[in-house]
């Protein structure tokens, strides 16, 4: 498949002024819908190299070590052996977590940015409404999931044009809407999800095939792997997103906020 490749602009790096969405200036409306219609049958590998191209070293990964994210990161890298790797540490991830981080820095000899949550906040949070308090309350939970990951991800995003994630459409709910590539209002970023069009099996199946380190929880029933007191096991045939904030009723407010689009203007 060949695609025209983009005119990159010229930037300030690290002073992101929203109000003018300069980033997002890059590629019209139209020019979008063309470039989404070109890659909406293509392979992951693909979507990844239109995107390392179009934007080089501002194309970061995003992503929280879950399985989707390692069969990403593996197609990404054999494209392009400097791919960016970031993760948001909550610092309340899973010791398998931890484990799969050092596991995968050694095995693609890069090193994983991370990116911290303001312990001052989290200090303030706690003090507030105390270690544990995303179990007594939505708005609880959302504050402790803004301090710990929304707002590290803005940080994290000011030094990217455009990050990937491993969301796909068949999770239902907000994301059977996702385009490959979409505009991210609320970063001024381009958010490429090459992995719209796949599934669960699909990715399991890159991933053995191409012995690509996954995380051990996958085998002991977390389809879905976040924070650890936020994240459980679920049974066979459950929604795979079931286990996350599993204490809440509303299936609508499973998000932790860090993939809300913001409406444009
Ligand atoms: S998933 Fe749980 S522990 Fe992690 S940031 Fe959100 S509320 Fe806090």
């Amino acid at each position: 498949m060949t695609l025209a490749k983009p005119e990159l602009a010229s930037f300030e790096p690290i002073e992101v002024d929203f109000s003018e969405h300069r980033v997002l200036d890059r590629f019209s409306d139209d020019e979008l819908a063309e470039i989404n219609q070109q890659l909406e049958t293509a392979h992951p590998t693909e979507i990844l190299r239109w995107a390392d191209e179009a934007f080089g070293d501002r194309l970061i990964q995003m992503s929280s070590f879950a399985i989707d994210g390692m069969a990403i990161f593996d197609m990404f890298w054999k494209i392009n052996p400097k791919a960016r790797l970031a993760t948001l540490d909550t610092m309340r991830l899973f010791e398998e977590t931890y484990d799969l981080m050092d596991r995968i820095a050694r095995r693609y000899n890069t090193e994983v940015e991370v990116h911290y949550p303001d312990i001052r906040e989290v200090g303030r949070m706690i003090r507030q409404h105390g270690m544990n308090l995303f179990y007594k309350g939505v708005d609880n939970r959302k504050l402790c999931c803004e301090i710990r990951k929304v707002n590290p991800l803005n940080k994290a995003l000011n030094e990217a044009d455009a990050w990937i994630t491993g969301l796909r459409r068949d999770q239902g709910m907000k994301r059977g809407n996702i385009e490959i590539i979409q505009k991210d209002f609320a970063h001024d970023a381009y958010k490429v999800n090459p992995m719209a069009n796949w599934t669960a099996e699909m990715i399991r199946e890159y991933v053995i095939e191409n012995k690509v380190p996954y995380n051990i929880l996958h085998d002991k029933g977390f389809p879905s792997i976040g924070c650890a007191p936020c994240t459980r096991a679920v049974q066979p045939g459950e929604d795979e997103r079931s286990g996350r904030w599993w204490w809440e009723s509303d299936p609508d407010a499973k998000e932790c906020g860090i993939h809300t689009v913001a409406p444009a203007g």
